[in-house]
């Protein structure tokens, strides 16, 4: 019977140190909580405002830019661009052949 008495006593500091370290935690428990939220909240308001924005910008439509190489007309978003220059070219193609040829004189009269 003496037993039981200690290992109830037992339990209940062991419960009273839990609750005490469970209200310490509690604060950094709720401010993880709240951080989450607004992030999911976040998350979830990005991707509702992301088709709407593009959509947008599709209407607005867009500044034209000319591919330097074939002359094709696009969207400026699309456009390929080298740093070294200030042409834009419409696809990876036409970019290449730009910088494969960038002096068709020179090397004719290398050859
Ligand atoms: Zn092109």
């Amino acid at each position: 019977m003496k037993y039981l008495i200690v290992l109830g006593l037992i339990a209940l500091i062991f419960y009273l140190l839990l609750f005490w370290r469970l209200r310490r935690y509690m604060p950094v428990v709720r401010q993880i909580f709240s951080i989450t939220r607004s992030l999911y909240r976040m998350t979830k308001g990005a991707e509702s405002a992301r088709p709407a924005a593009e959509s947008r910008g599709r209407s607005d439509g867009e500044r034209l830019v000319r591919c330097a190489a074939c002359g094709t007309w696009i969207p400026s978003g699309r456009a390929l661009q080298l740093r070294s220059r200030s042409s834009v070219y419409c696809s990876t193609s036409c970019l290449e052949n730009a910088a494969a040829e960038p002096q068709p004189t020179r090397r004719s009269a290398k050859r």
